[in-house]
């Protein structure tokens, strides 16, 4: 049997942009339209065991209760308590935005005053000689012509001294 021959491939060195978007869901898209409207943080509570979800929960992780009840909705924050972070010492391409991240980078693991479970957001120190666990941290949320109505509405979070 005779072989076949192999066709020479063609090869297209190119980078291919695909905008895309997608939906945030009820839960989200209400948190973050507080946020770009009103500059507010809000978390939501499981009917069923209390605890306060920042970002917003649809359902409870530990008892699995719907969490969409509006009136369950409160403000927390702006200022927290900084659990613990982590730096990022090394550049990469971020993927929401196609850009190098600028390093140092400190991302913070924050319990916001009002809820019961943590959120992750950038710090603005980036010295770790200054950055503390339990340390008071506020969040810095763009003024209101700047918000789009995502979680980078809030810029960082600054380290206060109360
Ligand atoms: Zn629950």
């Amino acid at each position: 049997m005779k072989a076949k021959t192999q066709e020479e491939l063609i090869y297209l060195n190119m980078t291919m942009k695909v905008p895309y978007k997608w939906r945030t869901g009820e839960t989200m898209g209400e948190f973050f339209r507080e946020l770009k409207e009103n500059g507010i943080i809000y978390a939501n509570q499981c009917p069923t065991c209390g605890r306060h979800f920042c970002l917003p929960k649809s359902v409870c992780t530990r008892d699995h209760t719907k969490c969409t009840e509006r009136s369950k909705w409160i403000p927390v924050g702006p200022k927290g308590t900084l659990v613990t972070y982590f730096m990022a010492e090394q550049s990469f391409l971020l993927p929401t935005t196609g850009e190098m991240l600028k390093i140092p980078f400190a991302v913070g693991i924050v319990l916001l005053d009002g809820a019961a479970v943590i959120l992750q957001h950038q710090l603005e120190e980036t010295d770790t000689e200054k950055i503390k666990p339990f340390m008071r941290v506020e969040a810095v949320i763009k003024p209101k012509e700047e918000r789009k109505g995502n979680i980078y509405d809030i810029v960082h979070f600054k380290t206060i001294h109360e």
